[in-house]
């Protein structure tokens, strides 16, 4: 075993692996956050954590290469000796996923604080879990049989950080959430004018199983029954009923990170006998002539079920969202599996037409596409920010999931997701928090946003920030604030201002100085004036 210099026991490297890096090339940041002691020995444990906050799991197939290189690296007898590693074979073993260990690192990941949504989504669940309002379906024994009381909440973003909460490894069937991949699968086979020749895309403002058609007699729109049957005749033509439903299976698998979806048999023979509705969709659109010529309509029916009882999990769910998210590209695997196109049309009928007779409303309050089914699932994409999957089995009167929309809405409370909360912006004024900014980054910014502009004299940024809830008496690390700046600098209405805004006239900087001290130091007799009657009025004060 291979001692270093602190006398501490280190890992039993290869000599090769000990040849690959010298440390070189791995920005010394990166390597400060796994730093064990003085010694300057780095943990594995240590890193390990530090991507699971930043919600880099450990199966995350990005880091394959790092952790088969720390598992080679483990002792082979047990030791309670913690695993150290010289600075040259850590980097060797962050070497072959140096770009996510990194970003991950340095929270530079799509949702930088990700422990602050962690907590949130962990609160979310534990005062949503009491919710009992609603009832699982019970138009299959299948669906009334599931324990209503599971509740499960996964996310993923468009960088891979996953958090999952409650139930996630629970399989559940995807019913309408189907209705999207078919959609998308559709658009990529024969493109949008030849989709859209047999299916609309208006919402119907009727049930998802109505029978009802639009001015051409065709579906109203695909993410209702008689669309998504019509996607099911156009997926695949050529191939046979196996084929077709594999194809279907794994591009889920794909968008769920190449973990393999499953199949509730017993749900399909159940819809199967209670497909009255279904088949009668059918049988109408064919009636409409909506099919394309050819059309086997038993074997679409039979293929719509079978999609319908596909099987899921929260986890994979979300994964899936967020490769919607994404551009249709897995976060886990960057497996492109649909192009971005496709995911726009479809997302936009996801906004308009994704949750049932209730899609107005979620799109008015939320803000944000989304697909729910009636086994209690509801899929919600953050558009180039996070996939979130939702699982309650029961249901409100419109057939949503009622612990998801709910859930729903609680983030939609703390953070600027709304796809028009980019009008309202962030801050005290909206209670709204943005995701996508590193811990301390809005107030941060706003800071020196603030600063710059009061040495600038520019009032206009100034009244923005201030419109933006930045507080203008805020100081820099240096205890310099917005006056001190337009003080030394000579901008009377930026110093008018600031003070007609009621902050303190006197604040005292880190070397002492007040704005009355840097007006006289430039020259500005005038604003010295100005800044010494406003300190009189006000009490004296020590800033900071
Ligand atoms: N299998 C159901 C049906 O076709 C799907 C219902 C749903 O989730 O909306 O009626």
């Amino acid at each position: 075993m291979p001692v270093a210099k602190s006398g501490k026991r280190t890992a039993r490297l290869s000599l090769a692996a000990r040849a690959a890096d010298r440390g070189g090339g791995i920005r010394a940041d990166v390597l400060a956050c796994f730093a064990q002691d003085a010694s300057g020995l780095l943990s594995p444990d240590r890193l390990l954590t530090v991507l699971r906050e930043a919600g880099i799991l450990p199966d995350d197939p990005r880091i394959a290469g790092t952790t088969a290189f720390l598992d080679r690296a483990r002792p082979a007898r047990a030791t309670t000796d913690p695993v150290l590693l010289t600075k040259e074979e850590f980097a060797a073993a962050i070497r072959p996923n140096r770009g996510i260990i990194e970003r991950a690192a340095c929270g530079e990941l799509a949702v930088p604080d990700f422990p602050a949504l962690v907590a949130d989504l962990q609160r979310i669940h534990q005062e949503v879990r009491n919710d009992r309002g609603g009832a699982a379906a019970t138009y299959i024994p299948q669906l009334a049989r599931v324990d209503p009381d599971q509740f499960a909440i996964s996310v993923c973003t468009v960088d891979g950080q996953r958090f999952s909460v409650g139930d996630a490894g629970v399989n559940f069937c995807l019913q309408s959430v189907s209705k999207t991949v078919n959609y998308c699968l559709t658009l990529e086979e024969h493109g949008p004018d030849t989709v859209h020749r047999h299916v609309g895309r208006e919402p119907s403002g009727q049930g998802f199983n109505e029978l009802t058609f639009n001015k051409a007699g065709l579906p109203h729109n695909p993410m209702i029954n008689a669309g998504a049957i019509m996607s099911c005749a156009l997926i695949q033509r050529e191939l046979d009923a196996a084929d077709r439903f594999d194809f279907v299976a794994g591009t889920w698998k794909r968008l769920a990170g190449g973990h393999s979806v499953g199949f509730n048999n017993s749900v399909y023979l159940s819809e199967r006998s209670t497909a009255d509705r279904n088949f009668a969709l059918g049988y109408s659109m064919r009636e409409r002539g909506a099919f394309p010529p050819g059309t086997d309509l038993l074997a679409t029916l039979e293929f719509y079920i079978q999609c319908c009882s596909i099987e899921v999990t929260a986890q994979q769910l979300a994964i899936a969202a967020a490769s919607l998210a994404n551009g249709g590209v897995c976060p886990l695997t960057e497996d492109p599996v649909f192009s971005a196109q496709t995911v726009r049309h479809c997302l936009s009928l996801m906004s308009s037409c994704g949750m049932y007779d209730f899609s107005g409303e979620f799109a008015f309050t939320i803000g944000l596409p989304a697909k729910s089914g009636v086994s209690g699932a509801l899929m919600l994409v953050v558009p180039q920010l996070m996939g979130i999957a939702i699982w309650s089995p029961r249901l409100d009167g419109h057939g949503n999931s009622v612990r998801g929309i709910e859930v729903c809405r609680r983030l939609v409370d703390c953070y600027n997701v709304h796809t028009y909360d980019l009008l309202t912006g962030t801050g005290a004024e909206t209670g709204k928090r943005d995701p996508r900014l590193k811990r301390h980054q809005s107030a941060t910014e706003g800071i020196v946003g603030l600063c710059f502009a009061a040495s600038r004299g520019d009032l206009n940024e100034i009244r923005r920030l201030a419109a933006c809830n930045v507080p203008l008496d805020a100081a820099d690390y240096d205890g310099r604030t917005a006056l001190h700046l337009a003080a030394a600098e000579g901008h009377r209405s930026t110093v008018e201002f600031l003070l007609s805004r009621g902050v303190d006239p006197r604040p005292v900087d880190r070397w002492g100085g007040t704005p009355l001290d840097d007006a006289r130091r430039s020259g500005h007799q005038e604003l010295a004036r100005l800044l010494a009657e406003a300190g009189k009025a006000a009490e004296p004060s020590t800033h900071r």
